[in-house]
């Protein structure tokens, strides 16, 4: 039989397009049940959306976000919430934005998108994985030969539409393991090379990894590289056994990795870095700092600054940044004024080189993808191939933590499968 959709992908953006397209549809999925990363998202919670408007999300995926506003202005995160509400799954905002279901379980998200795609007569076929996309032979002498099916490790499937919802790369035990970008290159699209985002980042420094486990609860971070912004990203930094981790560093990963990317390709020597700068009290500049320490010297002279600085971090922290400024056991009246001068600079904006982040094994989403200009905003149509369209996180577009990523595989996948 010819399906009228051919969905490959049984994640969040293909089982919301099987709830929107056309019927008979089919699903197939390579794993033995769909949604598996679904169920593993915002901690087995689930964040599934953000309390914001639809330039808060496009905001943030940078600057390809502008991209995404015909899908988002169709499904924005308050008629997301009102899908779900509709299938049971009442959900709440936290104080931060970050939407949740009211039961705080990421698999009854799973299970109620599993139904409502199966309630519409869509066949979920798991266990199945596409190999290759099809193309219509008798259109191979023009430019734009259309996609009518794919073959799967189970046989060939025809369909007048089809929709690559298969993820992007990251966490491949979760399902999407770059197969989906195969595919599209098979068929001559353009693929953004993918790299690891929302990872964690190593560091040349050994310092951090000696404070792995220590959270700085209201620290901040920013790159420091000419000509990227310079704004700082605020939140709890954690340490790592290799670097620091946390919502700050897992937002600033996905560029990290384009810079470190841009700097291998281009043939500089290695070792290749990327400078970051880490506040371990977001907003306190080195003068407010300089004046702590003055204070210090007036009421407590004699004792040893990193005892004085453990007040204001977790003590290992401020051990590290005085033993960084040759400042350890020393008495804050008798530090010199330069020693002082590099502590405060240090205490406001201590410098970590990034050299790499994690892989794919642990990144949360894949940087990179089918390319923006190969699709239709306001279809995921591909231009240059008829019958197909793309959904989630196939595409070249990777957002920050907080439920924007999950937003754009809801909203995709509802405007590919309309
Ligand atoms: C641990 C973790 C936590 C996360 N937490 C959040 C969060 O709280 N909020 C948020 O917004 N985002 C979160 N994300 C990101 C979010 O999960 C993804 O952006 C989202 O799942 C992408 O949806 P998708 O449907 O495009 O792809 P996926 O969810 O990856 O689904 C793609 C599906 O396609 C299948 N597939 C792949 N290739 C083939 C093939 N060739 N044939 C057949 N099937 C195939 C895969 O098995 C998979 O089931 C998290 C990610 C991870 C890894």
């Amino acid at each position: 039989m010819t399906y009228s959709t051919l969905i490959i992908g049984g994640g969040p953006a293909g089982l919301t397009a099987a709830c929107f397209c056309a019927q008979p549809a089919i699903v197939v999925e390579r794993l033995a049940s769909p949604a598996r990363k679904l169920a593993a998202t915002g901690g087995g919670r689930c964040n599934l959306t953000h309390a914001t408007d639809v330039a808060g999300i496009m905001a943030a995926f940078g600057r390809q976000g502008r991209f995404m506003a015909a899908a988002l202005n169709a499904f924005p995160p308050d008629a997301i919430r009102d899908f779900f509400d509709a299938l049971d799954i009442g959900t709440q905002a936290d104080p931060d934005g970050c939407v949740f279901p009211v039961s705080q379980r990421a698999t009854d998200v799973c299970q109620a998108l599993e139904q409502a795609a199966r309630d519409t007569g869509t066949e979920l076929r798991c266990g199945v994985r596409a190999e290759r996309l099809l193309l219509a032979t008798d259109d191979e002498a023009t430019d734009t030969p259309r996609v009518i099916g794919a073959v799967t490790s189970h046989g060939t499937l025809h369909a007048r539409r089809v929709i690559l919802a298969t993820g992007g790369q990251s966490y491949p035990m979760l399902g999407a393991d770059g197969s989906g970008f195969a595919l599209a290159r098979d068929i001559g699209l353009t693929v953004t090379p993918p790299l690891p985002a929302l990872a964690g980042l190593h560091t040349l420094e050994s310092w951090p990894a000696t404070l792995s486990g220590i959270v700085l609860e209201h620290a901040a971070l920013r790159l420091d590289v000419p000509g990227h912004p310079k704004a700082w990203l605020t939140g709890p930094v954690l340490f790592t056994h290799k670097g620091v981790s946390g919502v700050p560093a897992l937002d600033l990963s996905g560029t990290v990795n384009s810079l470190l990317a841009a700097a291998r390709d281009a043939g500089q020597p290695p070792p290749h870095t990327v400078t970051l700068r880490l506040a371990g009290q977001a907003g306190r500049r080195a003068a407010d700092w300089r004046a702590c320490f003055e204070t210090w010297r007036q009421r407590h002279g004699g004792r040893a600054l990193h005892n004085l600085l453990s007040g204001e971090f977790p003590r290992a922290f401020a051990v590290a940044l005085c033993t960084l400024a040759e400042a350890k056991d020393l008495a804050v009246a008798r530090a010199k004024k330069n020693v002082l001068e590099t502590l405060a600079s240090l205490c406001a904006e201590c410098p970590i080189q990034v050299t790499t982040t994690e892989s794919w094994d642990r990144a949360m989403v894949t940087r990179g993808g089918v390319a923006l200009d190969e699709l239709d905003p306001r279809t995921l149509a591909c231009r240059r191939r008829p019958g197909l369209f793309c959904a989630g996180e196939v595409v070249d577009l990777d957002g920050r933590c907080g439920g924007y990523n999950l937003t754009w595989a809801f909203a995709s996948g509802r405007l590919a499968g309309r």
